[in-house]
Parts: structure tokens; sequence; C-alpha cells
């Protein structure tokens, strides 16, 4: 990956914050791998009960990804196959492909346009006899509209899972992501908020049963040994990582200021610009706190896509999450949803655009960033000229 000094300017940057904290970082692995404990072991329970606490919840249990952690909290609610889950049709495909792996039936509903978030005026439309869950997810780092979704949870006896991939450190009227549901899951995928040197992710839970249970799938579904409860499977998290996680969980916080603040620095730019009717910006909703995994703009007047060739052209990073909403993915066909069917998320696949966002951005390179996207609007306001 290209260095900071370059005229581009890299879409992430994990070479800063590993030679940060580097010698704790190498005396962690060193100390795993001395131990001769490299599979579970204390490195894995200190950190489920550090994560657990900084969640504000009970029960940590390390898994894998972020994607087995979806797969460990729905294996663990014990639900019929063909049983339904609510889940926004604009969110990663690993928050659907959980879903339809655990032999239950994804039912999409459209999102709110200010927070990419799920929408809670369209979730009860969607309640059907066979309706058992809603898979909150908080998407790039912003908090769901919990209030009227615990509502509508209550009423119909549905159980709340967080996909809180994203969204460690995020609140809602001051309470953790983890605690707003009934399960919480967690990646430490590289680029979120705490970013492992590989894949690691964790379920957290107040329930001593699900976090039994989910303890369990993650080692086969064994207990005890060689006698096996559950059909599990192996989703557990790699020690290493576990090491290497807690050498960076003491540091989360002051992360997401930094985050915050080159947030905080885009919106400023894009004004500066003139460019706040050209790049939308992030909004955000009341008591919450945006832990801005990601900084997602909305190109107007159809322009992302040429937007995206002339930043890759000048070396600044750039992507989009996401390009097609799921109820239009190829292997989700068979669900029977048309193009359509959800405005809202198919709108912002065509729109949206996220700008590096990293805690050790520095303003320069978010300048340089602002500055090609202010090049590429003069270059068409004169052509159309
Ligand atoms: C990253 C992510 C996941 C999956 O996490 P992995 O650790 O990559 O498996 C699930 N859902 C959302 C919304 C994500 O962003």
């Amino acid at each position: 990956m290209p260095n900071n000094l370059g005229a581009g300017v890299p879409l992430c940057d994990l070479q800063t914050q590993y030679r940060e904290l580097q010698p704790e970082l190498e005396a962690a692995v060193l100390r795993v791998l001395a131990s001769g404990q490299v599979i579970l072991g204390p490195e894995v329970a200190a950190l489920e009960s550090e994560v657990a606490r900084a969640c504000g919840v009970a029960y940590g249990v390390g898994c894998g990804s972020g994607s087995d952690a979806l797969s460990l909290a729905l294996h663990a609610l014990d639900l019929e196959p063909g049983d339904e889950v609510i889940l926004p049709a604009f969110t990663f495909f690993a928050t659907a492909g959980a879903i339809v792996r655990a032999g239950l039936r994804p039912v999409f509903c459209d999102i709110d346009p200010i927070t990419f978030n799920m929408d809670p005026l369209q979730v009860e439309n969607k309640i059907t006899e066979r309706t058992r869950a809603l898979m909150v997810v908080h998407l790039f780092g912003q908090c769901a509209d919990m209030e009227p979704l615990w509502r509508i949870a209550e009423r119909h006896d549905l159980i709340v899972v967080e996909d809180a991939a994203q969204a460690l450190g995020a609140e809602y009227q001051g309470k953790r992501v983890g605690s707003l549901g009934s399960i919480g899951c967690l990646s430490f995928y590289p680029t979120k908020n705490l970013g492992a040197y590989g894949d690691a992710g964790m379920v957290v839970t107040n329930d001593p049963e699900w976090a039994g249970r989910m303890k369990c799938l993650r080692v086969h579904g064994m207990e005890p040994r060689y006698y096996h409860k559950y059909l599990g499977w192996n989703a557990r998290i790699d020690a290493v990582q576990a090491a290497m996680l807690r050498v960076k969980l003491p540091h989360l916080e002051r992360w997401i200021g930094d985050r915050q603040a080159v947030a905080a620095r885009y919106d400023a730019l894009i004004e500066e610009h003139h460019l706040t009717h050209f790049l939308e910006r992030p909004i955000r909703r009341p008591h919450r706190r945006h832990t801005f995994n990601q900084y997602v703009v909305r190109v107007a007047n159809g322009q992302r896509d040429a937007l995206v060739r002339q930043m890759k052209a000048e070396n600044i990073g750039c992507e989009i999450y996401y390009p097609l909403a799921l109820h239009q993915q190829e292997c989700l066909r068979y669900l029977g949803y048309r193009s359509g069917d959800f405005p809202a998320s198919e709108e912002a696949a065509r729109q949206v655009l996220a700008l590096p966002i990293y805690p050790e951005l520095k303003a320069e390179q978010q300048r340089r960033v602002i500055q090609c996207c202010a090049g590429f609007l003069r270059q068409q306001v004169r052509r159309a000229a």
C-alpha cells in the first residue's frame, strides 16, 4: 500500500497503526507462541470479557469472523427451518448469507434514506406468522433507529439481533451496540473499528444460555469432548488474533474520536469547496454516537461512477459500499424480489461513495481527496457550458 506522502491517498492504511503499537503487538504474539496455548485459552477468555465489558453486556464468545458471529447467533436462537428474519435490503452480503445458511428465510425491508439503516416504518408490514427475529444492521458505524424497532419486537415477540460489525463503540441513547438487542455480532476484520491482523469476530449477549450454546456451537457443538450435542462447526477465534486485539482494545475510544474528527474535517472541506449539493454529507441522528467506520457521501446527478473513475485515475482511494442491493443479488433470486421493490436501497446503491477514513488519516490527505472531487465537478461544469 502506498505511503502517506505520495500524491495519492490510500483507501486504508493499516501500517501506521501497526507501527504505533509494534512492540506491544509483537510481544503479544510471542507470548502466545511461547505459551503453547494457540487454540482458545486465556487470551481468548480475557478478550471475551474485555469486549463484553466494552459493550456493556455479560458475555462474549470469540469466533472466526463477523460472519461466524452472525451464524452462531442465528443457530443459537434454535429456530425452525423456513422461519423468517427481517433485515435491511442495503447491507453487506454476510447479513443475508448467514440467515440463508442457517436454513432461515431472509425478508428484506427498505432503508431510511437519511441514515442508510432499516426503516422502522417499513418493518411492520413485513411481519408474518413465521417472523421470529429482526436483524438490525448499524451501517457505516451509526446505530439504527432502535426505539421504534424495540416496540415492534416487543409487540410481535421478535428477537432482536444486532449486526454491529461496523459499529463497535457506537451508542444509542447512551447504550453501547451489542447491548441494544438480545445478541450482538461484531467483526474484527482489519478495516473495522477494532481490526485484527487477519479474520476474527465475536458474539456478545447478556443471556448465559445463549452464550453457552454459542461456545458449544463454535467447537462443533461438542459437549463433552467428542459428544456432539448440536450441529456446530469450527468457528473459533485464533488465540494470536485475540492477544493482538487485547493490545488494541484500550485505544478504541481514541481511534473513534479520531474517526469523528476526520469526518468533521471532510464536512468542513466539502462546505469550503462549495460541494454540498454535489456530495451529500452523512447525517448524524440525535442521541447517537456515530463511530464513522465509513464516511459515505451520496453523489448527485448520476455522476458517481464517473467520479470514481477520476479518483482512481488520480490514485485517490474510494469504494462503493454497496453497488447492488441484496434483493437484486443473483444468488438470492429464488426469493422472488424484483427491482423497484426497495427504492431507497436501490437509490443508495446508485449514489453512495465511501471516502478514505481511518484514525491516522491526515488533514492534508483529506484536502487532496476533496480537491480531486472539486476538480472533477469543475470539469463537468466546463464541459456542460
Ligand atoms: C464486515 C461485515 C460483516 C462480516 O464480517 P467478517 O468479519 O468480514 O466476516 C457482516 N456484516 C457487516 C455489515 C459487515 O460490515
